[in-house]
């Protein structure tokens, strides 16, 4: 009797420690770039005013993906011209990307390229309803915002896809939207950019006469290759006429350098139901975008 309980004691142990080390791997891996604690994220928004470096978790940069990776993702869509070039370059190179699709622009007439982007191996996720800035939303709005999408993206996939990310207009989101939309059952992961091509500016500025087309579609393409490296969270938005011209311009290089473009999901590994205040963090040098104060 005295044999066997000090072999379960020797079992549980092991067993305990396996847990352990297994916890401890998953950590290292796929939770690197994820910020849960509070005071992690205040302390990176006091360190946020002097650039990139230092801090806990949530300073972690989302270049650290130790693989040859580049997701890009594609905001305000869905839009029937645009974002069927999109595709067709995406097609040609054999590259996966992420959009970010507004609610009311999923309808009967865009169901199809959004069909076709989830046939490519493309990831949805949701960019709410109507554009709203998510940290001025009442609860109720909030919850519509985000529940109406989902809904929209699920019946016009014909597949019922079920988003896994959204990704916060204006990139504002602070944690009182974020636990409100954990404690109403949403267990999605908050996912901002850490490359912005500003292809919108630039298409202002070609739309104004103020440069060339030419010189729209190299400035965004400059602006998208200071700040890209592994891990890269790539911003374009699929319902400008140049996007698609900067998009094959970073299709050539990044193809040529033996990069390949992977959904939002497969980069950061995430599995479905997102754990609580789950966010991945822009990383430019001057901006904090998580706002604790509301
Ligand atoms: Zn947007």
């Amino acid at each position: 009797m005295k044999k066997n309980s000090n072999l379960i004691f020797i079992l549980l142990f092991v067993a305990i420690l396996s847990v352990g080390v297994l916890i401890g791997v998953i950590a290292g891996t796929h939770l690197f770039d994820l910020a849960f604690p509070q005071e992690t994220i205040s302390d990176s928004l006091e360190s946020t005013s002097d650039s990139q470096s230092t801090g806990g978790a949530a300073d972690k940069p989302m270049d650290q993906t130790p693989k040859k990776m580049i997701a890009l993702t594609f905001d305000d869509g869905p839009s029937t011209a645009n974002t069927k070039k999109v595709l067709d370059l995406l097609e040609q190179y054999d590259a996966q990307a992420t959009f970010f699709v507004c609610g009311e622009n999923v309808t009967v007439s865009t169901r199809s390229v959004m069909r076709r982007a989830i046939s490519l191996g493309c990831e949805i996720g949701n960019h709410t309803l109507s554009h709203k800035d998510m940290k001025t939303l009442s609860e109720k709005d909030l919850l519509k915002e985000i529940r109406e999408t989902n809904e929209k993206i699920a019946l016009h996939s014909g597949t019922d896809y079920q988003c896994k990310i959204y990704r916060p207009p204006y990139g504002n989101i602070n944690l009182a939207a974020m636990n409100t939309l954990y404690d109403n059952g949403i267990r999605m992961y908050s996912v901002h950019w850490s490359s912005d091509s500003l292809d919108w500016e630039y298409q202002s500025r070609y739309k104004k006469g103020e440069i060339t087309k030419e010189a729209a579609i190299d400035g965004a393409f400059q602006t998208i290759v200071n700040e890209t490296s592994e891990g890269t969270v790539i911003l374009m938005h699929d319902i400008h006429e140049i996007t698609p011209d900067i998009l094959k311009l970073v299709l050539e290089k990044y193809t040529a350098e033996g990069y390949t473009f992977v959904t939002v999901s497969e980069l950061f590994g995430l599995q479905d139901n997102a754990p609580k205040e789950a966010y991945f963090k822009r990383y430019r040098s001057t901006s904090s975008i998580l706002d604790t104060t509301k």
